[in-house]
């Protein structure tokens, strides 16, 4: 179903008031995780002023030690619809259960997929069950072929509105946090219809490369950028050496904005 040869059509999803695949470029940008209302509503207020349509915010947090932040869970999927509301802006958290999507979609209106989870098949399936769209995250080692496979789970459960993100691979390089696989671009939107974002921030984990690579996933054809934003990242609870503080994210912004690139 996912494939361009059943539908050669591009695939445009409609996320409140934002179109996303469309003509337009569209920027995702929040905080890692929901730390708080305040912290969450300086980076709504940010994101309103600069004209980005989507907020992203972390809930349930996939992290690498059990001792570190979790996440605020429900409480912070409410604290992102208070905001998203607030500013008029659309909102998409990280479900890692499909026990919490029924509750979950009550607050926001993308639900993400995490990288850890691409070969969660329960809750792909979970996803699909609803009509809520759905941001799919490639997996730290998943191919082109088990990243559209997994897409594939949800579509074939009715839920059509399914983006994909590439958010870079695992290899040998240590200078980036990831890979990010630029390839991956073209190649998913040959084979695929449905919209296809880079997520700067995890892929390379650098704040000083962010532009360029934002900049190479436009020129190769991504239908948008996800980047980490915070008010304060040295006091993260999460990412806290990768998050963009509000000047750099503005700065950031001009500098994709003013290369052309960003439709
Ligand atoms: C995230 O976007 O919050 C995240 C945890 O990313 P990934 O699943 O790509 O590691
Ligand atoms: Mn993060």
């Amino acid at each position: 179903i996912v494939s361009r040869k059943n539908q050669p059509d591009s695939t445009v999803i409609k996320v409140k008031d934002t179109l996303v695949g469309g003509k337009a470029s569209i920027m995702v940008a929040g905080p890692c995780s929901v730390e708080s209302y305040q912290q969450t509503r300086e980076v709504g207020a940010a994101l309103k002023e600069a004209g980005v349509p989507i907020l992203r915010g972390g809930a349930f947090k996939p992290r690498t030690s059990p001792y570190d932040f979790q996440g605020l869970g429900i409480e912070g999927l409410q604290i992102l619809k208070r905001v998203g509301d607030e500013f008029g802006l659309a909102t998409i958290s990280e479900i890692v259960d499909p026990r919490h999507l029924e509750e979950a979609i009550q607050y926001i209106d993308i639900i993400q997929i995490g990288a850890r989870n691409m070969h969660n098949f329960e809750l792909l399936k979970a996803a699909g069950e609803t009509r809520t769209p759905v941001l799919l995250k490639r997996g730290l080692a998943a191919t082109m072929e088990e990243f559209l496979h997994a897409a594939e789970y949800i579509v074939s459960r009715g839920n059509t509105q399914v983006m994909l993100i590439e958010r870079g691979i695992r290899t040998y390089e240590k200078w980036t946090r990831n890979t990010l696989d630029i390839s991956a671009v073209p190649i998913l939107k040959k084979e695929s219809h449905l919209p296809v974002l880079v997520d700067v921030t995890h892929s390379t984990g650098r704040k000083d490369i962010l532009a360029p690579c934002a900049k190479a996933a436009l020129a190769a054809g991504a239908d948008g950028i996800m980047v980490e934003v915070h008010p304060n990242p040295a006091v993260a609870l999460s990412d806290a050496q990768q998050q963009l503080n509000i000047p750099e994210f503005n700065k950031f912004m001009s500098e994709v904005k003013e290369s052309g690139l960003f439709k």
